[in-house]
């Protein structure tokens, strides 16, 4: 379904005959098992076929999400040596036309020459006026069209990569995490049915983009190998209005809605507009992923689109994880509003303290994992030193989330979200080193900090604290100009909430900035800023406070 009314439906046969056909596309341009393709798609089902083509082959496929700038894209393309690219003309969000052929031009063109080899281009929106390589660019559906409906699958080991995604840390460019055939497969299926308790004549819809994990497990390959009846959507939850998404569930009479708690905060903020005229007598049972629910949200889901009575499953998992680790089981297990509740079957989560002694019963710590399961990821694409390093170094012996967790007195769990210097912005993760390193990369910059404020729709906003060269000034046209910036070099994902213009930022005598005190004053909270003897120059922070109330009014 795109943002029109527009509708395709494949069955089961058709979606193989279209992944062989792709597959033996591929295959013909010399494409083999162990090399990596780049997907850079709409949410078309073409999307879904490039990444089952290459998983037929042996192809280990990076889909990077198509909201990323052409800056970020080719980072991604040098980091893995993907000399592939399968994309669309142009993808369609909002009512907008996104130039996804031209980003990919682009992203190339920063690349080291003779980079990429093939460009495979979906004609989606059919607009004739991209640029076009010849011995470079090919039209999908000319590689496709004439190719054998069959395609033998390339035999797998278990522990052969399957696809590389790539996730923003706390420190350094974005890793490839790397999974694999066997075990991801197994938990992305075994969790997809036990989680949302399918059933063969259910109609399943997960919102989520390919480009993140979610798409990865619960669109493609967990619903797909269970045999699923669902639905795909091109488009924004609350586009033309905010009635879209219930529109879209009682058209499909869709029983299985899986969505994030940022897609209903902003359908919430219209109140009753969200489901005006729409029945949602088909929806059996909610889920939600990717960033705490406040329990407020949660019970507009709950009354709205669960009718009071369908269970919500906030599930709690990542990018690392492959599967969902901590949720409920929808009939089994009582909710609470707010906590994933308990670990899926086989998970043994802890919490540690900041020592890394182990927190027995009620309480509060870091998250961490104390045993393997199927769907962990298994190295970080290029460089197994930081996998080790960034997962199992911190806390010895344990998986280590980044994430703070409470524990209560039912053993349910309610994560708090991260503890590392990483941003959980709409459920999309951005490190904070990654936004303040592309910042001081513009000619006008001196120094950054970056942190999140809590924001009432997107959970977490992006406050920026920035110093500018002398000669520089600040000006309404510099703050476009500092979010242009981040759009191009990040993406429209990395636009900055709030600006703060600053000489100096707080540092410890050694140098180090406290961002604990930025995060304080980001959120206004001036009485609670802890020890600040420590600064080399206290009256920063007078500063500070003055300019963050001036700014926000307060
Ligand atoms: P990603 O790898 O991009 O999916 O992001 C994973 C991060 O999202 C986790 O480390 C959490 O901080 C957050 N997250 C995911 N699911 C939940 C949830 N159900 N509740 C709270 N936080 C979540």
């Amino acid at each position: 379904d795109q943002e029109g009314d527009d509708v395709r439906s494949y069955n089961y046969r058709e979606l193989h005959d279209a992944v062989c056909q792709l597959a033996n596309g591929l295959k013909s341009l010399g494409i083999k098992k162990g090399d990596v393709v780049t997907i850079y798609m709409p949410m078309i089902p073409e999307a879904t076929i490039s990444m089952l083509a290459c998983a037929r082959i042996g192809a280990i496929h990076s889909v990077v999400f198509a909201g990323f700038s052409p800056e970020a894209l080719a980072g991604r393309i040098e980091d893995c040596h993907s000399k592939t690219i399968i994309t669309a003309d142009e993808g369609l969000r909002g009512g907008k036309a996104v130039p996804l052929k031209a980003n990919v031009d682009a992203a190339i063109e920063i690349c080291p020459p003779e980079t990429i080899d093939n460009v495979i281009v979906v004609k989606h929106t059919n607009n004739s006026d991209v640029n076009w390589v010849d011995d470079r660019d090919c039209c999908y559906h000319s590689l496709t069209n004439d190719q054998a409906k069959e395609c033998q699958p390339e035999e797998m080991s278990a522990e052969d990569p399957l696809f590389i995604l790539y996730t923003s840390g706390s420190t350094g460019k974005p890793k490839g995490v790397l999974h694999t055939t066997g075990g991801y497969l197994v938990y992305a299926s075994l969790t997809h049915q036990t989680v949302f308790n399918y059933r063969d004549d259910d109609i399943y819809w997960c919102m989520a983009d390919v480009g993140w994990i979610t798409g990865h497990s619960y669109v493609v390959y967990g619903p797909l190998s269970n045999g699923v009846t669902m639905v795909l959507y091109e488009g924004v939850p609350s586009y033309p209005d905010t009635a879209r998404m219930a529109r879209i569930i009682d058209k499909h009479q869709i029983n299985t809605v899986y969505t994030s708690p940022t897609a209903i905060r902003s359908l919430m903020a219209h109140g009753d507009a969200a489901v005006e005229n729409c029945k949602l007598d088909s929806v059996k049972l909610l889920g939600t992923v990717g960033e705490p629910i406040n329990p407020e949200a949660w019970r507009w889901f709950y009354d709205k689109f669960g009718s009071s009575r369908c269970p919500i499953v906030d599930t709690w998992w990542q990018t690392e994880t492959g599967g969902i680790l901590i949720t409920p089981l929808p009939g089994a297990t009582d909710l609470k509003p707010g906590s994933a509740t308990r670990p899926f079957f086989g998970v043994q989560p802890a919490l540690l303290d900041n020592d890394g002694n182990e927190i027995h019963g009620e309480g509060s710590g870091n998250l961490v994992i104390k045993d393997s399961w199927p769907g962990q990821m298994r190295s970080i694409y290029g460089d197994h030193q930081r996998f080790i390093d960034t997962y199992f170094s911190t806390f010895e012996g344990y998986y280590f989330s980044s994430d703070g967790a409470q524990r209560d007195d039912d053993g349910y769990y309610w994560i708090t979200g991260r503890v590392d210097d990483v941003l959980n912005v709409s459920g999309h993760r951005m490190g904070t080193a990654e936004i303040e390193s592309a910042l001081v990369a513009h000619p006008a910059v001196a120094e950054s900090a970056v942190v999140g404020f809590p924001h009432e729709i997107k959970g977490e906003g992006i406050y920026i604290y920035v110093t500018l060269n002398s000669g520089q000034q600040s000006s309404d046209e510099m703050i476009s100009e500092m979010k242009q910036w981040l759009r191009k070099e990040i993406g429209p994902i990395a636009t900055p909430d709030v600006i703060q213009w600053t000489l100096d930022l707080p540092k410890t005598r050694s140098g180090k900035i406290m961002r604990r005190i930025l995060r304080k004053i980001a959120a206004s909270e001036y009485d609670s800023l802890g020890d600040i003897s420590t600064l080399a120059d206290p009256n920063v922070v007078k500063q500070l406070i003055a300019d963050h109330q001036t700014l926000t009014g307060a």
